[in-house]
């Protein structure tokens, strides 16, 4: 009787604890989703190392809670990749440039690329059909690894190969979510531009803001973003 009462005890004790545990995760996760819509609805960052922990911690039911306050999935992941972006990117900036790599995905070509299929990627002729040549010559004169993806695994193998110590990646805002989360969990700092325009042809980023991030930490001296063309004298006729 008295083992009987004992392990009755302790099942009692356990349910307890669960349920003291599980109110308490709910709890934590109303308080991620309420500091969330308010960072989202002042434009601000709170409590980002803390907001950071409690997304990978209760993703699943943080995303459900968010609803709730009228957040949709996308607001919810655009706040998620600035939240990684602002907090990656001092240790991004330590990093010389020549320890970086830019990953660009093969969408922001034109649809007649003549690009070649490489093992380093897609290959870029700088056939001025689209702006990515014009991109990938101003940042690889800053010094960047430049990579045009070809496909899912391509990231993960030239990790491995280059082992870059920062990188920025370009893509729609699931690829750049699913990135970050990939440089997270191997200790890269990384900053994600998500494109203008969704799709899987001929897509659209805003190529000064891919420059301008890029430019991040550099010496001063680094090629800077696009640049309206010089103003030209023609000569009176
Ligand atoms: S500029 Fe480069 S990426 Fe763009 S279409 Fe030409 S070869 Fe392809």
């Amino acid at each position: 009787m008295a083992v009987e009462l004992t392990f009755y005890s302790v099942m009692v004790l356990i349910g307890e604890i669960t349920i003291i545990v599980l109110l308490s995760l709910l709890v934590f996760a109303f308080f991620l989703v309420a500091v969330t819509a308010l960072s989202i609805r002042k434009g601000r960052l709170y409590f980002p190392r803390l907001l950071k922990s409690g997304f990978y911690m209760l993703e699943g039911v943080v995303r459900g809670l968010t609803r709730l306050f009228g957040i949709s999935e996308k607001d919810l992941i655009t706040f998620f990749i600035r939240l990684q972006n602002s907090m990656n990117t001092t240790t991004f900036e330590k990093v010389p440039v020549e320890k970086r790599a830019i990953f660009l995905p093969q969408c922001l070509r034109s649809s007649r690329c003549p690009a070649d299929l490489t093992p380093e990627g897609l290959v870029c002729k700088q056939c001025g059909q689209c702006q990515t040549g014009e991109a990938i010559a101003r940042l690889r004169e800053m010094g960047y690894r430049v990579f045009i993806v070809p496909g899912s695994s391509f990231i993960q193998r030239m990790v491995q190969k280059y082992g870059p110590e920062a990188m920025i990646g370009v893509g729609c805002i699931i690829e750049v979510k699913d990135g970050l989360e990939m440089c997270d969990r191997q200790g890269i700092p990384a900053i994600g531009i998500v494109t203008q325009k969704d799709g899987c042809v001929e897509t659209l980023v805003d190529w000064d803001e891919v420059c301008s991030v890029a430019r991040r930490g550099l010496p001063e001296t680094a090629p800077k973003p696009a640049q309206e063309p010089p103003e030209v004298d023609h000569p009176a006729v």
